[in-house]
């Protein structure tokens, strides 16, 4: 007996008028993978047109024509193939709790390309530098026709600003259901985000006393919920993890490691960049370099 193969889990909406939209072709379920893809180039900053221009020749002809096909804001200043790498270029970066790596890759896609961007986004980016691949996972579970977003960035940022800035390089007014939110709801949002990215900041600093970090991880994973964000997650976690490891509370390591290693795996998929050294830690908490780095004492788990 043979498996019957699943159907895709996205499909294009739209016309080139109204503008595209990428929706759910069923229901995903959260660290689904929704689809993956090659670029059809890659370019690293600063480009030029020339640049731009000597990848394209590098194409097939039914490449060129899907490149020419996506949207783009038009800008005085620039060429129409330039503006449509602008407005549609992806970081080829890697971002795992144990590695953050900023990048100076972009990448265009003829698929992927095609999503648009919500400041409380459904599915991520991550990019797999093994097999050069950009793959979309599912942030949260989702139902079918769902429009399928990721955010184009900025999304701790208060409402007026993202609008700003989504405007300015992206030209559209971003309606998602974050910015759609009426003045009070979106006053609250916007204290929350704001607190969240203090946090996210502060977080980092906390060596000095761990008790305290772990009561801000745990207060920044509430936010979260209430916004229904992941961004982070496994981050946060992976935090909770470094301060009971770091004063060698070890059960309450473990309990965070397995936390992040599960947030990670929703995050980037089971083969995610990050995964294995995770799982390791999960096993063996303390097998983690930072281990007794703090005074010894007794913190406290996810819980
Ligand atoms: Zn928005």
């Amino acid at each position: 007996m043979t498996a019957t193969p699943r159907p895709p889990a996205c499909k294009l909406t739209g016309t080139p008028e109204k503008g595209y939209a990428v929706r759910a072709n069923r229901d995903i379920k959260r660290g689904e993978l929704v689809i993956d893809e090659a670029p059809l180039y890659t370019l690293s900053k600063p480009w030029d047109v020339d640049a731009i221009k000597l990848k394209l020749e590098h194409l097939t002809r039914e490449q060129k024509e899907q490149y020419l096909k996506l949207s783009s804001v038009s800008r005085n200043d620039m060429s129409q193939i330039e503006s449509i790498f602008r407005s549609n270029c992806l970081p080829l970066g890697l971002s795992n709790p144990m590695r953050i790596q900023a990048t100076t890759e972009f990448g265009i896609f003829h698929k992927i390309s095609r999503f648009n961007s919500s400041c409380s986004p459904n599915v991520r980016n991550v990019w797999d530098e093994k097999v050069k691949r950009m793959r979309m996972v599912a942030q949260r579970d989702i139902t079918t026709d769902e429009e399928l977003c990721f955010s184009y960035g900025m999304v701790l940022a208060p409402r007026a600003q993202r609008m700003e800035g989504l405007k300015k390089d992206f030209g559209f007014e971003c309606a998602c259901a974050a910015c759609a939110r009426g003045e009070d709801a979106s006053k609250k949002s916007d204290g929350r985000r704001a607190e969240l990215a203090r946090l996210m900041k502060v977080i980092r600093s906390m060596g000095h006393d761990p008790s305290e970090g772990v009561r801000m991880v745990r207060r920044a994973l509430k936010l979260l919920k209430a916004e229904r964000l992941t961004d982070h997650e496994d981050h946060l976690y992976y935090y909770g993890y470094l301060f009971c490891v770091g004063a060698s509370d070890i059960t309450h390591a473990k309990e965070w490691a397995v936390k992040a290693l599960d947030a990670l795996v929703l995050s980037v998929g089971p083969y995610g960049d990050g995964v294995e050294l995770m799982r390791k830690y999960a096993e063996k908490p303390e097998s983690h370099p930072c281990k007794g780095v703090f005074l010894p004492m007794t913190l406290s788990g996810p819980k």
